[in-house]
């Protein structure tokens, strides 16, 4: 592989930025490309939110929220204090103020025609993040949830509003009209000397993901090697829902549902230790401990997945 190898990683929010933060802190540091689902982008009080860009953003950065994993530590609310109370507004979407800051700036591009790679890449450069950080599309494609006891919802309100306790009976991946891969993206991945999927959830944060018109094609053209990390240990997801919507949708909670669900798009697998060895014709697999409560452990899975990947290619 190159010397400084080139890894571009399918993401998502708070369980994916635990690993990206691991990559980034490996010496020397790989040239990161983060593929940022979008399909949980909204518009609310008039902002456009893109809370997996932000919380990688802001992990990456190093003001995450450390208790939460998403906003920014030692936020202030007062603009929802006011909504609240001035106005009865029901704030059931958290935002800190400095949060909002950002979404201010975002909107404002939007509406002057910036697009959501620039925006995103201009606001990382000025976080002092050295990754790149690319939307999986420029298109809007919001992810809807279909529920057994209260019809269809948006994946805010099933995700935030509700909690994820409506029962899912079927996940829509947005609607595909003009979506495409952008330039970035494809480039990343043509040149990249390993893919990965970060451990996220499979539904609702890599998903978005695959359904960008023309990117399964892609990754399946890219020569570099596909590895997914499971976000399954011992039975379960380690936060989330992950486990509840795979029983929801009659499906087995283990790693290699979670194998079998990326089956066509990866060539290898990063179990974990405390989960039963399975094995899937054609697909390379290993078991590591993928459990990542600090930073120690954060930088130890993403070396170890590298040096396995490393292993089985050269
Ligand atoms: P979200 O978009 O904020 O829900 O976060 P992601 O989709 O990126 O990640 C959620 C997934 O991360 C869940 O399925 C968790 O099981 C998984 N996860 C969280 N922490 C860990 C960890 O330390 N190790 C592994 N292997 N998976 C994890």
């Amino acid at each position: 592989m190159a010397l400084r190898q080139k890894i571009a990683v399918l993401i998502g929010g708070v369980g994916g930025a635990k690993l990206a933060l691991g990559l980034a802190n490996l010496q020397p540091t790989p040239q990161l490309t983060f593929i940022v689902n979008t399909g949980d982008d909204f518009w609310h009080l008039g902002l456009k939110i893109c809370p997996d860009i932000d919380t990688l953003m802001y992990t990456l950065a190093g003001v995450v929220d450390p208790q939460l994993g998403w906003g920014i530590a030692d936020d202030t609310t007062c603009v929802l204090a006011g909504l609240r109370r001035r106005y009865a507004i029901d704030t059931w979407f958290k935002l800190g103020d400095q949060d909002l800051a950002l979404h201010l700036l975002r909107t404002e591009a939007m509406r002057g025609e910036v697009s959501l790679t620039d925006f995103t890449s201009a606001i990382a450069r000025r976080l002092g993040i050295t990754a790149t950080i690319l939307p999986m599309c420029e298109a809007e494609m919001p992810t809807t949830i279909h529920t057994r006891d209260h019809g269809e919802m948006s994946f805010q309100e099933y995700f935030v509003r509700r909690r994820w306790q409506p029962v899912i009976q079927r996940v829509r991946y947005g609607s595909r009209q003009a979506a495409s891969v952008p330039a970035p993206v494809r480039e990343a991945l043509a040149k990249a000397d390993l893919v990965m999927i970060a451990p996220s959830n499979p539904w609702l944060s890599i998903a978005p993901i695959l359904a960008v018109p023309g990117m399964r094609e892609l990754l399946a053209a890219a020569s570099a090697p596909k590895v997914a990390i499971t976000p399954v240990i011992g039975g379960d997801a380690v936060k989330g829902p992950t486990a509840k919507i795979m029983r929801e949708l009659g499906l087995a909670v283990s790693a290699r549902t979670v194998a079998s669900y990326y089956d066509g798009v990866i060539d290898g697998f990063v179990d974990d230790l405390r989960n039963p060895h399975f094995s899937m014709d054609g697909l390379r697999t290993t078991r590591l401990d993928t459990l990542m409560t600090d930073l120690e452990r954060k930088v130890a899975v993403a070396q170890d997945t590298l040096d396995w990947a490393r292993g089985w290619v050269s």
